[in-house]
């Protein structure tokens, strides 16, 4: 249906995109594959901003933002927690539980920075894949590899975050909190931290920032990426606090 919708009433016709300019067949086929995917994604965003029990956005009269980095922990922790600590700045770590559960040392530094630690599965199996059982006991037993989470309904994000309506329902059935992002820094596509500077210049309050771990030019943007955000007027918190107002 989507795909109906864009070939009928978002390109312009064949071969042209407006102002006569005009486009290869396999340039046409990205700006289609392009649309398509960001019309999913708005579809997906207004079902995730109604869903009670999933944090995308946060509130934007507080000019609080969230930083939030998945996968870890791995070869690279301390040196994220060191840059975060000189930065003085704190983040949200969404830990895969079986590496958490190999290093319960720095499951406890994460912690023990003032850093909000959540789920991200057990093993990054995509949610929408797994039956409820198994769905289910991937967080618990994170759950259990983390030690407990700040307070209240604990915290997962999806991995890939590949979710769909059932998947969702269990996880806001079973008490968690569903955690997305409002701003994809693609630090997955790149290896270069001024594409990760660039993409973050105009984060606004509310948001949360989706970064990953173990990756050198993550770390390298970060100073960057938190000297324009104060500049611009805005405190990093928790995904948790930024949502606890
Ligand atoms: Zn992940």
């Amino acid at each position: 249906m989507i795909r109906n919708l864009v070939a009928d009433g978002v390109s312009q016709g064949p071969h042209d995109v407006g102002d006569g300019v005009r486009l290869s067949g396999g340039a046409r086929d990205r700006m289609n594959r392009d649309v398509v995917t960001s019309v999913r994604a708005l579809m997906k965003n207004a079902v995730f901003d109604a869903f009670p029990g999933v944090r995308r956005r946060g509130p934007t009269a507080s000019r609080r933002v969230a930083l939030t980095f998945d996968d870890g922990p791995d070869h690279l922790t301390e040196r994220y927690l060191d840059v975060l600590d000189e930065l003085g700045v704190p983040a949200t770590f969404f830990l895969v539980g079986g590496r958490a559960a190999s290093r319960p040392d720095l499951v406890r530094e994460y912690r023990r920075r003032g850093h909000q630690i959540a789920g991200h599965g057990y093993d990054h199996k995509r949610f929408s894949k797994l039956g409820r059982r198994e769905l289910l006991e991937q967080c618990s037993r994170t759950e259990a590899a983390l030690g407990g989470q700040l307070s209240g309904r604990p915290w997962v994000r999806p991995p890939h975050g590949s979710l769909d309506a059932t998947s969702l329902v269990y996880l806001v059935t079973s008490g968690y909190t569903v955690a997305m992002w409002s701003l994809d820094s693609r630090d997955y596509s790149t290896n270069r931290p001024d594409d990760l500077v660039s993409a973050c210049a105009h984060m606004a309050a509310g948001d949360v920032a989706l970064f990953h771990e173990g990756q050198q030019w993550t770390l390298d943007a970060l100073p960057r990426i938190v000297a324009d955000l104060q500049a611009s007027g805005l405190e990093c918190v928790t995904m948790h606090d930024l949502f606890a107002t």
